[in-house]
């Protein structure tokens, strides 16, 4: 690489390969694979459900393929499930590990060896997936675990369908098979105001004697404008998310359709209160294929009321709260675009009541004057900082209105069907 084309250098982002040794140095710490994953029960014991319970039909004497194997969790589940062989790809130096624990089973003498059962079952190789000419043949089963904050943060997702579509047979089995993208509306003044706190430095006048009033705006946009990661009570949430969520189906999207998402919301609101932002968690499910109808769906959540994953939750605070009424409808879209941080830029609009939204595609920067019933909000979900207020333990005397979320006098009528005139059938944004 050239000096000027290298984004260290003049100063532009990264690009992801110029982020990859940073990326890859990460996972191949055995301390990052053990308490991020490893240790994380919820993933690791749905993994291992999802794996066994389909074990006769999708893995019994198959060619399995672990994308970003790791410590290699996933492809000794499948070997456990029967697997004939395991090609287990790792880019980072995890790989020498995982070639350590895997050899642990054919040392000399029989009385050492470790793990015998995965004794010639496993391949081990260090690459990148898309690297090309590796020695990996057409497999029955991919496993996978390329998940980050809100589903898509790392964007190892575009490896999982790389490799979906250079070596899955036709009807093969993908684990996991569907994300699910939910988003709820939240309020929280405490979150809030700490973050606008942090904002407001940037607003004296003389700070030693210099104005640093001029960069307040700026510092506005960039503190709201980081993702909150972290789990927050279910109990500040304005509104349900829409039930079944965002599906993003790795059987069939395309690469193309996971680099540029806009995912369409419409709720109600439970409560009379204050928006302060989006909330955002994710469903994984584990699903054979049609080909093999009488497989087990095994399913995980993220969410606020379930129990808590390494993942957490992410919120995305706007600068502009917004207020609304029990019983209102809340429309708008998230979109999320690709960006060279291995993550994603993120826009939303959210409007309270009637009106038409705009269109996703109209950059926030020629938008100035909205409606006083809707926001705007941008957001790096590379720049994430993190929250850590909620202690479910010690909280059982929380009620909404602590938080200044008010129950309606008369029950919302949820049988009124709002009008959702932006989505097609498949749920796609058609403004
Ligand atoms: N499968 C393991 C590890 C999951 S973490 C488990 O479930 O515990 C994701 C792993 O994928 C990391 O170890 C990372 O180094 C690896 N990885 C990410 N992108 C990759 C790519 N393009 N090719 C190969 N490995 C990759």
């Amino acid at each position: 690489m050239s000096e000027a084309d290298d984004p260290l250098v003049n100063g532009k982002a990264p690009s992801t390969e110029g982020r990859d040794p940073a990326y890859f140095s990460y996972y191949a710490m055995l301390q990052h694979q053990q308490q991020n994953m490893l240790q994380d029960t919820v993933r690791t014991s749905t993994y291992r459900s999802a794996i066994l319970l389909n074990g006769p039909l999708c893995f019994h004497d198959k060619l399995v393929l672990d994308v970003g194997a790791g410590s290699g969790i996933l492809s000794y589940f499948a070997v456990q499930a029967g697997a004939q062989k395991v090609y287990a790809v790792e880019a980072s130096q995890m790989a020498e590990k995982m070639r350590k624990l895997v050899e642990s089973a054919n040392t000399e003498s029989e009385a050492l060896a470790k793990n015998t059962f995965l004794k010639d079952k496993i391949e081990v190789i260090q690459a990148k997936i898309e690297d090309p000419n590796l020695p990996i043949p057409q497999v029955d089963t991919i496993i996978s675990e390329p998940i980050g904050v809100l589903l898509i943060h790392e964007r190892m997702l575009e490896s999982y369908l790389y490799a979906r579509d250079t070596y899955l047979k036709p009807g093969g089995t993908l684990f996991p098979s569907t994300g699910s993208i939910f988003l709820a509306p939240f309020s929280d003044i405490a979150l809030w105001t700490e973050t606008m706190g942090k904002a407001r430095f940037w607003e004296q006048s003389s700070f030693y004697g210099v104005d640093l009033s001029a960069l307040y705006p700026d510092a506005k946009d960039e503190m709201f404008g980081m993702p909150v990661v972290g789990c927050f009570d279910p109990r500040t949430l304005i509104a349900q998310a829409n039930p079944g969520g965002y599906v993003v189906d790795f059987y069939t999207i395309s690469l193309e359709e996971l680099q540029d998402m806009t995912i369409p919301f419409i709720w109600q609101a439970s409560y009379t209160g204050i928006v302060h932002g989006i909330a955002g968690w994710f469903d994984l499910h584990f699903s054979p294929p049609p080909s093999v109808p009488s497989g087990n769906t095994i399913a995980m959540s993220t969410g606020p009321a379930a129990e808590r994953t390494h993942w957490q939750q992410v919120r995305f605070l706007l600068k502009e709260p917004l207020a609304v009424n029990a019983g209102q409808t809340i429309q708008g879209w998230m979109r999320c675009v690709v960006n060279e941080m291995r993550s994603y830029t993120i826009e939303a609009e959210i409007m309270v009541g009637e009106g038409q939204l705009t269109n996703p595609t109209i950059p926030l920067t020629s938008i100035y004057n909205l409606d006083f019933n809707r926001r705007r909000g941008k957001w790096r979900l590379h720049e994430q900082t993190y929250n850590y207020n909620y202690y479910p333990q010690s909280d059982n005397l929380f009620r909404p209105e602590y938080n200044c979320l008010y129950e309606p006098e008369h029950p919302i009528d949820t049988t009124v069907v709002v009008e959702n005139n932006f989505v097609d059938d498949n749920n796609q944004f058609i403004i």
